[in-house]
């Protein structure tokens, strides 16, 4: 039976009324349809644009139950549209699943040997065969391939670049070629010129974003996606790096920076979504929080929410609340953008027009 909800609309903020059949959205009346919905907010499906299904809780691949179960952690939050920025477990059979929220894939992390970690990255030895591997991915994924951009160099005993700029340039190049966008998982300031020079589309956590980086963001029209909730990990990180001291007290500095960092590149007008990193060190299940910890960067609530939401589907090339769109939606009596405590419970979630 036909389905139909009525509310307020976000982020138009009018008065709305959707009728959902064959698992589609109508924006015109459809006969003999069930109310489910009536008086309150509705909006499309939230995003988490680094969300890993399909990582384990101690970095590696798990079995495909348990990321079902990843996945059905995500649909309860409401997160209907999610980006895995990178995963080594094979979730393409989720996609068969009517109940599961739509994966983006990035395929796997592309490093250099021993300089990520353990068991999730694919390992490269010879940089220069990096370009032909982001080929493989742009192949494999869903239009998007990660790399790891930098990590900590025991060499040097600090955050340093996997990459020389040459083979960046190559890379992005290709992975473009192939229709891909690219991102980089980057935690220092060394990394970022070499990749945002390349062309590279977005950057992961990117706590080393100076002054002079986010010009150069401006400049290209990188992204961010700064995963504040994950950054809560670097004191931790620093805690264990105890042979590295210098890497300790450059993560425990990164930390410090982070907020007045990522507010300045706010102000500067680079696009911010919201990303979790679920997957090892989040739990999944969290995309209310980092809207929340985003209001800590100077954005409006509406703002906040559309990072995970309206603007954040609009970057990754999805639909919102359009007819014919897939019926991804949630509802909510009470304002969503009050935080995570009406957030993280909405009263209704249809998924392909499916109600959960
Ligand atoms: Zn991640």
């Amino acid at each position: 039976m036909p389905l139909h909800v009525r509310g307020v609309g976000l982020p138009e903020q009018q008065p709305v009324e959707l009728w959902i059949v064959d698992g589609r959205i109508s924006r015109e009346p459809v006969s003999g349809a069930n109310t489910v919905f009536d008086g309150g907010w509705i909006l499309p499906g939230l995003v988490d644009a680094h969300c890993h299904v399909g990582l384990g809780e101690h970095g590696g691949s798990i079995e495909i139950d348990e990321a079902i179960v990843q996945a059905e952690t995500e649909r309860g939050a409401g997160a209907l549209l999610l980006r895995d920025c990178g995963s080594p477990t094979d979730t393409r059979s989720l996609d068969d699943r009517d109940d599961l929220p739509r994966i983006i894939r990035a395929g796997r992390h592309l490093a250099r040997t021993k300089r990520y970690s353990p068991g999730l990255a694919i390992d490269i030895e010879d940089e220069s065969r990096l370009p032909d591997l982001v080929a493989k991915q742009a192949r494999r994924g869903d239009g998007w391939v990660k790399l790891v951009g930098d990590w900590i160099d025991r060499e040097i005993g600090d955050l340093g670049p996997l990459w020389s700029d040459e083979v960046l340039k190559t890379a992005i190049e290709v992975a473009h070629h192939h229709g891909a966008r690219v991102t980089a998982h980057v935690f220092g300031e060394d990394a970022m010129a070499g990749l945002i020079n390349a062309g590279i589309d977005c950057i992961e956590h990117g706590t080393g974003v100076t002054d002079d980086i986010i010009e150069l963001m401006v400049e290209h029209g990188t992204a961010l996606v700064p995963t504040l909730v994950n950054i809560e990990n670097f004191p931790g990180i620093a805690d264990a790096a105890t042979r590295y001291p210098k890497y300790a007290a450059h993560m425990r500095d990164l930390y410090a920076k982070c907020y007045p960092r990522m507010a300045a590149a706010r102000d500067a007008g680079i696009p911010v979504y919201a990303g979790t990193d679920a997957g090892s060190m989040v739990a999944h299940g969290r995309i209310a929080d980092e809207i929340e910890a985003l209001k800590g960067i100077g954005m409006s609530p509406d703002e906040a929410l559309g990072a995970a939401c309206w603007d954040a589907r609009r970057w990754l090339g999805r639909p919102g609340l359009d007819h014919g769109a897939s019926a991804d939606l949630l509802c909510y009596a009470d304002d969503p953008r009050q935080g995570p405590a009406v957030l993280n419970r909405p009263d209704r979630v249809i998924l392909r027009g499916q109600m959960f």
